[in-house]
């Protein structure tokens, strides 16, 4: 078995080696090249330089704030979102970013017009740095604010946390705060979010829906809490990611208030990045280039096709 590994890793090694001599150099804030990179890393296990430069670079990682529906701002950096429903009597904010960006978080909140201390709750997806990382921070700056997770969330965060002790990029992950359950809807302020238990990329992830406004107009938006499935521990989870996509699927497909809007955790997943360019041009009338149900159903499928894959390559390490 040793050798047999050792052969596995030369291999990878190889692959690795080959596709780090043609890939393309990250200079922009783009999602082609970056989803590129990301999928070499989580092919491979090895971070591809271009992409170790790109996630560390303040100057690349720094967006624009921006409204994307009327109550809903996006307020996050490249390669990471953060989103803010607001509402005349309280905001929630979904994800915290991390380390140098969390506070930089906040003035895009103030660039667009909103005080942070108007956030009444913080809801986190789930419990890796880049969505968690920021709690700590978000709660000393934020005193008023209530921060929800899945128990299962809180208890990865806490270790996910407390794994990081050792190396340059640690991070401390606050007390379990309020714990979200499946199907329940958390009304702050006038904002209402449901909440979807959506285990596979981590046990404890978690998706909402919500309502987005353009105009006169109602769309039903949904962050899907974990794209990808870097971080899988075994069959068990892949196949929990494949139901939780399914799930979301029929939300774009049900009769009653179907789900038309991605609103995506990691903006290079789904070309949100380059969409959100179109607001700045779209006529009075026009429609939202973000209401994309179909687009949506493509990304599931892929992330679907993607995770079924995947799933072999699991079962067979297990009957190994
Ligand atoms: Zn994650």
């Amino acid at each position: 078995m040793g050798s047999r590994d050792g052969l596995i890793t030369a291999a990878l090694m190889l692959v690795a080696g080959s596709v780090a001599a043609q890939e393309p150099l990250t200079t922009r804030c783009e999602s082609a090249p970056i989803a590129g990179l990301f999928k070499v890393f989580g092919d491979t296990g090895r971070m591809p330089p271009d992409l170790g430069r790109f996630l560390q670079s303040a100057a690349l990682q720094k967006v624009e704030p921006y409204k994307a529906f009327d109550n809903v701002h996006y307020v996050g950096i490249c390669w990471v979102s953060a989103w803010l429903i607001t509402s005349p009597t309280g905001h929630v904010l979904i994800d915290t970013l991390y380390g140098p960006y969390t506070e930089p978080m906040l003035d895009n909140i103030r660039k667009l017009g909103f005080d942070p201390k108007d956030i009444k709750q913080v809801v986190i997806t789930h419990g890796h740095f880049d969505h968690a990382g920021g709690a700590a921070k978000l709660k000393e700056l934020l005193p008023g604010a209530r921060f929800a997770m899945t128990a299962e969330g809180w208890r990865e965060a806490a270790e996910s946390g407390a794994q990081s002790a050792s190396r340059p990029d640690r991070w401390t992950m606050i007390e379990r705060d309020m714990v979200l359950a499946d199907q329940q809807v958390l009304q702050v302020g006038g904002v209402k979010l449901q909440v979807f238990e959506t285990p596979g990329h981590t046990m404890g992830t978690v998706s909402f829906a919500f309502d987005a406004f353009d105009g006169g107009k109602r769309h039903r938006a949904f962050t899907v809490g974990g794209l990808g499935l870097n971080a899988i521990k075994g069959p068990e989870q892949v196949e929990a990611f494949i139901a939780s996509v399914k799930r979301i699927r029929a939300l774009t497909e049900q009769k009653d208030d179907p789900v038309t809007t991605h609103l995506t955790t990691h903006p290079f997943s789904n070309g949100l990045t380059e969409t959100k360019e179109l607001l700045k041009t779209r006529k009075p009338g026009e429609p939202h280039p973000l209401v994309d149900p179909q687009g949506f159903r493509q990304q599931l499928d892929a992330l679907q096709a993607g995770a079924e894959k995947h799933l072999v390559t699991e079962r067979s390490k297990k009957t190994n």
